[in-house]
């Protein structure tokens, strides 16, 4: 089995030149060669797992390894799809999913709790409230003799790289007969303020060529000014509008967020006035044949249930791939993809 890369500093939130990854921390590190590979890595493993045989192969590929879930923040499907993809390539998964069961109650730091489960594991997954915490601990990591990647999970309001991949590979997947994600409008829609998953998918967009990103946002929720300034320094046209119906018949993709309440402050709840910023069956009749929805999930009020039937409601097979994109994120992280894909090729798939 091949030995981890060693970590280095500098390669935390830029990419290497190898297309490696060691700790996954920020959308930063994904060029687009690395998001095609992981593309392709996603599908082929899903592909593979198809026979009794290949789902065996793949499993006995990392069965020396542990992950650890460190989730301290709430989560279910990003929770569950790491757990399982860690299970898909035999990884042994332990968890701390409420920090109030763990030593930090003592008053241990978050720095110790992480080399604690270094001690024990080979990687540790973690999601946390507070932006940044992921990146310290992997800097922290870089520190210390015996690192193990990291991979943030979603770190407060700031990013979630992961479902950043899986929503990329979504677009791909549903754009693969109509020449991809480039030239394509993707139009985010919601509290793109403190939604992770709009800023982290917005930052990707630098890797493709001739797409316009719409955000479409109540004023106080509107995209913040550092993925604004990203985008134009990579000379990525985006524009900003309150009308969604406006731009639904334009739409290539709508990616639809809900109001993250859980940020509010506790003392001083808000009402927040989301009517103009919600899918239903209405703005379905506004959005074109090919154009698709998607949402990270969990939704709110912000997406009627009864757009689920429609062939172009994209977000449950979101889901599904975000469990595939995990499986690809760690066949990288544990550098074991040219293993896999001499596996993949002994399969004689295709
Ligand atoms: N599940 C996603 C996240 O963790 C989206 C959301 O919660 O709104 O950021």
């Amino acid at each position: 089995m091949t030995e981890l890369s060693p970590a280095s500093p500098d390669r935390i939130d830029a990419p290497a030149e190898d297309q490696s990854l060691f700790h996954i921390i920020s959308p930063s590190q994904f060029t687009r060669p690395l998001l095609d590979e992981v593309c392709l890595l996603a599908t082929e493993a899903r592909t593979l797992a198809k026979s009794r045989h290949g789902a065996r192969a793949l499993q006995m590929l990392l069965a020396d390894k542990r992950a650890m879930l460190y989730f301290s923040q709430p989560s279910t499907r990003t929770f569950l799809s790491f757990n399982n993809a860690c299970h898909v390539l035999g990884i042994r998964t332990s968890e701390i999913r409420n920090a109030s069961t763990s030593s930090e109650v003592k008053g241990e730091t978050v720095e110790d709790s992480i080399r604690t489960f270094s001690s024990y594991v080979d990687v540790i997954i973690m999601r946390s409230w507070e932006q940044g915490l992921a990146m310290r601990a992997a800097e922290h990591m870089n520190r210390i003799p015996r690192p193990v990647p990291i991979v943030n999970a979603g770190s407060g309001k700031d990013h979630h790289p992961t479902q950043a991949l899986l929503d990329i590979y979504t677009l791909d997947r549903s754009f693969s007969q109509r020449g991809g994600i480039d030239g394509k409008t993707i139009v985010l829609v919601g509290d793109l303020a403190r939604g992770r998953t709009a800023r982290s998918l917005a930052y990707l967009m630098k890797n493709y060529s001739d797409v316009h990103i719409v955000f479409v946002a109540p004023e106080e929720f509107a995209m913040a000014d550092d993925i604004k300034q990203h985008l134009d320094a990579h000379d990525i046209r985006w524009s900003e509008t309150r009308n969604l119906n406006d731009v639904l018949p334009s739409a290539d993709a709508v990616y639809i967020t809900r109001i993250q309440t859980e940020y509010d402050d506790a003392d001083a709840p808000v009402q927040h006035d989301y009517s103009g910023y919600q899918i239903g069956l209405a703005e379905m009749k506004l959005l074109s044949e090919n154009g698709i929805v998607m949402h990270p999930l969990p939704r709110g009020p912000e997406l009627a249930t009864e757009v689920d039937d429609d062939p172009r409601a994209m977000y449950w097979r979101q889901e599904r791939n975000g469990m595939w994109m995990r499986v690809a994120a760690l066949l990288k992280v544990f550098d074991v993809a040219d293993q896999f894909r001499s596996i993949y090729a002994d399969h004689n798939i295709g």
